[in-house]
């Protein structure tokens, strides 16, 4: 049998963020806006985090590029450990390593031309020669959907959806392993967000590459994923894969937001779940299960008790979620209150 690659492996990463305070500026408390989560990503899939926003997703895939360095946990990379790199050695290995953010305008440099834009990140990794540089960014801007004539345009000449297909071009220019997709269509219009997504998946079957896609929007989710997870509070709330999660959710919390998406068949009307209150604060997460503060199925033990990622026997290939009672929720023997 055919055994995917793990490309990337991430073990009990953490990201605790220092409060300051007081006269001498002391650290005297923490953000804790990724706490001990492990998953791993296959070669050639698309794997999506989702979830509200501060539940830790973008921090998720910053802290996985060292952009902010982790508290502690551990990033295997292609059978390299990335918090063991030295910040040199780093930078050699993030040309493997892509991201692309969610403002286009905001992570390109307004005063480059694309053609600067695109051989800059070239030059930095040095990964084609100067005298091959002119074919390549045309090949690139080819493949994204822009024009030859478009090369020496400032990004204020482009729309908005163009603007993310040159973040594409400059992800691709040095022929990346893994693009980390931070909510990269989340400020387009719908029907160029569709325009952008299909061309991620186009990407991917011409060119193989693995997707790590974060994102707040579970439409967005459904379109592009191979494989989610779901994010409340810094911790991993289910793991699946897209039918499992989209037909079998289990955790009161992927319950909620699937109830939220309105559903194409109006025969099949969901029961909206709404929640109670705002998603806590990371400075201090409620105890037991984070989510006993928003849940309708809370108990005393949820309070106190910490619930692991876990499978039972309605759930089908590698499905996890991290509630003490998924079995009497789906069984309908535990009823919200
Ligand atoms: Fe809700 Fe308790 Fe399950 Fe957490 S462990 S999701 S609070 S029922």
């Amino acid at each position: 049998m055919y055994m995917q690659k793990e490309l990337l492996k991430v073990t009990d990463l953490k990201q605790y963020f220092p409060i300051k305070g007081g006269f001498l500026g002391r650290t005297v408390n923490h953000v804790k806006a990724v706490d001990g989560i492990t998953f791993h990503v296959n070669e050639g899939e698309t794997l999506s985090i989702v979830g509200e926003s501060g539940c830790g997703k973008s921090t998720t895939g910053r802290s996985i590029l060292r952009l902010d360095e982790p508290t502690s946990g551990e990033v295997i990379f292609n059978d390299t450990d990335l918090l063991s790199l030295s910040k040199r050695k780093m930078r050699s290995v993030r040309k493997d390593l892509q991201i692309i953010f969610q403002d286009p305008y905001a992570s390109l440099n307004p005063r480059m031309t694309v053609r600067q834009i695109l051989s800059e990140a070239m030059n930095i990794q040095k990964v084609v020669p100067k005298k091959e540089q002119e074919n390549k960014i045309l090949e690139l801007l080819d493949i994204v959907g822009l024009g030859a004539h478009q090369i020496d345009r400032y990004p204020h000449e482009f729309s908005g959806g163009q603007r993310q297909r040159i973040g594409i071009a400059r992800a691709l220019s040095v022929d990346p392993k893994l693009i980390i997709c931070d909510e990269a269509v989340s400020a387009l219009d719908v029907s160029i967000q569709a325009q952008v997504l299909n061309l991620l998946k186009k990407l991917q079957r011409e060119f193989k590459f693995t997707y790590l896609f974060i994102s707040h929007d579970l439409g967005v989710v459904r379109h592009i994923s191979d494989r989610v997870i779901v994010m409340y509070l810094g911790k991993i709330v289910e793991i699946a894969d897209k039918k499992s999660l989209f037909t079998n959710p289990q955790h009161p919390y992927t319950i909620s937001l699937l109830s939220a998406i309105p559903s194409p068949d109006p025969e099949k009307k969901r029961d909206r779940i709404i929640l109670k209150g705002d998603v806590p604060s990371p400075i201090d997460p409620p105890t037991g299960c984070r989510f006993h503060t928003r849940c309708p199925f809370a108990t005393e033990k949820c309070v106190t008790d910490v619930p692991e990622l876990r499978t039972t026997n309605l759930m089908e290939g590698g499905h996890q979620a991290a509630c003490h009672y998924l079995e009497e929720i789906k069984e309908g023997i535990m009823q919200p209150t």
